[in-house]
């Protein structure tokens, strides 16, 4: 059994046996892990509230390597995202981004760039950020770490660069124009084009410039969430509340 000091984002917890919590971390170092917190759910823990949904902490724990759960022993808190989540909104947006974190990235492998996208797009939010722009990026970016973004510039038929409009292609692997699309059924607008070109050269909380409307970010989320219900084979739970 090895000790091990861990940087994390807690994704989520549920409680086990009496006192128990189990507890799904994003690492830094390691990607995702589960651990057990005992005694956690005493009302005098170690712990304190540092275990919390979406908590930036810093973590000690015990690994084995023939075992899926390591044994948390202590925590701390590097920055917490309590105040914000008043605003059950919130919650529901960083659950989503959670689970989509869970959802693609299998356990231990490292994410060291998911991993500073998550913590980004919590302090954006903190930081008074529109959910809606902030989640459009948090949903390009993981897109784009996990190599599944596909080229809106030109039809993947023809090859011609994309001026007006065009399709995402039934494999939502790419988009065809007009002319070669037959299905038309999801239409990529031209402010996407803008928004990749802003969310890949700039932080999330880059706003000055910008300029997108309500309809136009929901259509452009409307891509982007086809692209990750087409590749999970299924819509994240967080996303049916969100909607
Ligand atoms: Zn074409």
């Amino acid at each position: 059994m090895s000790l091990q000091t861990s940087e994390a984002i807690v994704l989520r917890s549920y409680n086990s046996g009496e006192q128990d919590k189990i507890v799904v971390l994003f690492t830094r170092e390691k990607g995702i892990i589960k651990g057990i917190a005992k005694g956690a759910r005493k009302f005098v823990n170690r712990f304190g509230g540092s275990l919390e949904p979406f908590s930036h902490i810093k973590i000690i724990y015990y690994e084995k390597e023939t075992r899926e759960l390591v044994v948390i022993k202590n925590c701390e808190l590097i920055e917490s995202f309590f105040e914000i989540q008043k605003d059950v909104k919130v919650i529901y947006y960083f659950s989503y981004f959670a689970e989509l974190i869970e959802e693609f990235f299998p356990l231990k492998s490292v994410e060291e760039l998911s991993y500073r996208l998550l913590i980004s797009t919590f302090k954006a939010t903190k930081g008074g950020g529109d959910l809606n722009l902030i989640s459009r990026y948090f949903e390009m970016w993981l897109l784009k770490i996990y190599g599944i973004l596909p080229d809106f510039s030109k039809c993947m038929k023809c090859r011609k660069k994309i001026i007006k409009k065009a399709w995402l292609s039934p494999k939502r692997d790419g988009v065809l124009c007009n002319s070669c699309s037959t299905l038309k059924r999801i239409l990529i607008i031209p402010a996407i084009h803008s928004f990749i070109e802003w969310a890949r050269k700039n932080p999330p909380t880059a706003t000055e410039n910008i300029n997108f409307s309500f309809e136009e970010l929901k259509l452009i989320g409307n891509i982007f969430q086809e692209i990750i219900i087409y590749h999970l084979e299924k819509v994240p739970k967080t996303l049916s509340l969100l909607k």
